[in-house]
């Protein structure tokens, strides 16, 4: 839990493999024109390199589909695949270029795309190798059409697609550093409580309903200051923010690594406890109640749940609400929780 990429933005899978087909649509009508384009002659070259140039081109879509098909709709992208693909799609552009024909070839715009597009998902030294491989890919096109001209490989209008090709690079890295870096801002204020800078009620449910679908085991307490109104009349509001922040603080210092702990509403603390099982939650919840007794002006009263097989996360939270209500029944500053499911 709590581990997600701080640069990227998170995709949920449906939207992810909506852009999948999008993307495999495109490419693949762009594959399906050159081939098309080669067996009805529309480019008037027949020569072996523009063969072989289509064939790649036609052969490569037609695995990258079966990929996606196969791997990337069933939620297990193959990590080596995945990092093949920029380079592979790279390579069908000069493939293409190389059927065009054309030393002015209107796919040089697609490199430019390139550059830009993989600026926002890669960074350094990732983002460095393809943007090189990029440009090697400009002069081997270049290479190859006037090569097949019987003209020099090199002139100076390479020269310039190659300059203008890595100045583009160094902008588009900037401003995809830039647009990565608002990213997280946009998501850190998202996700976290201005006052306490802990995670938010909206941040800790994504992460527990992110994993509603697994047999995913965890214990919740719903934790509640005692008495806070009375704090706030006593000494203002100011003074109860300061002992939300103090109570925020002990809470912080006194949670496992690997617990979610978030405010969950105005003077209500909840943590997920992953694996937990009620005895350790219940030890816990003693351990975070004596720590904020012993360590703020305040107390906390505790409702523990065991999530049992299946249930959902509603119910979960519900069940240790009202071990929540009966702890404060019973006097405050106490820890309740369902005697009946001790055993489960
Ligand atoms: P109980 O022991 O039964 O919980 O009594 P309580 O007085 O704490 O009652 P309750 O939990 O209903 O009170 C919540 C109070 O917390 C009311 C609200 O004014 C105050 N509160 C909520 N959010 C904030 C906040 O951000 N800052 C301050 N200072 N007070 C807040
Ligand atoms: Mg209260
Ligand atoms: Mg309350």
């Amino acid at each position: 839990m709590g581990t997600t990429d701080p640069t990227l933005p998170e995709v949920p899978a449906s939207e992810r493999a909506r852009q999948d087909l999008h993307v495999m649509a495109l490419q693949g009508a762009l594959a399906g024109f050159f081939v098309a384009g080669e067996l009805l002659g529309w480019f008037g070259d027949h020569s072996g390199a523009s063969r072989a140039a289509v064939a790649w081109v036609a052969v490569y879509h037609l695995a990258r589909v079966g990929y996606v098909v196969r791997w990337r709709a069933a939620l297990r992208p193959v990590r080596w695949v995945e990092a093949s693909i920029p380079f592979l799609d790279i390579s069908c552009v000069t493939a293409a270029w190389v059927v065009l024909n054309e030393p002015a070839s209107p796919f040089w715009a697609v490199y430019l795309y390139a550059l830009v597009a993989y600026a926002r998902r890669m960074q350094g030294g990732e983002y460095a190798r393809t943007a090189v491989f990029i440009l090697a890919n400009i002069v081997v096109a270049e290479g190859v059409v006037l090569w097949r001209r019987g003209e020099s490989p090199v002139n100076i209008d390479v020269v310039t697609m190659v300059v203008i090709g890595a100045t583009m690079a160094s902008l588009a890295h900037k401003v995809g550093a830039d647009w990565r870096e608002a990213q997280r801002q946009a998501r850190a204020l998202a996700e976290t409580d201005a006052l306490t800078g802990l995670p938010n009620r909206r941040h800790f449910l994504a992460q527990l309903e992110g994993r509603e679908g697994e047999q995913f085991g965890y214990a919740i307490l719903m934790m509640d200051i005692d008495d806070f109104k009375r704090l706030n009349d006593e000494h203002g509001h100011l003074h109860g923010d300061a002992v939300l922040e103090r109570v925020a603080r002990v809470l912080r210092a006194n949670v496992r690594e690997g617990d979610l702990l978030a405010r969950y509403g105005g003077e209500e603390f909840v943590v997920a406890m992953p694996g937990a099982n009620l005895e350790e939650a219940l030890r816990a919840a003693e351990r975070l109640r004596r720590a904020v007794e012993r360590d703020t002006p305040s107390s906390i009263s505790v409702g523990c749940a065991v999530r049992l097989p299946g249930e959902q996360l509603d119910d979960v939270l519900r069940r240790a609400d009202h071990m929540l209500l009966l702890a404060k029944r019973s006097g405050k500053n106490v820890v309740r929780w369902e005697v009946q499911k001790r055993s489960a």
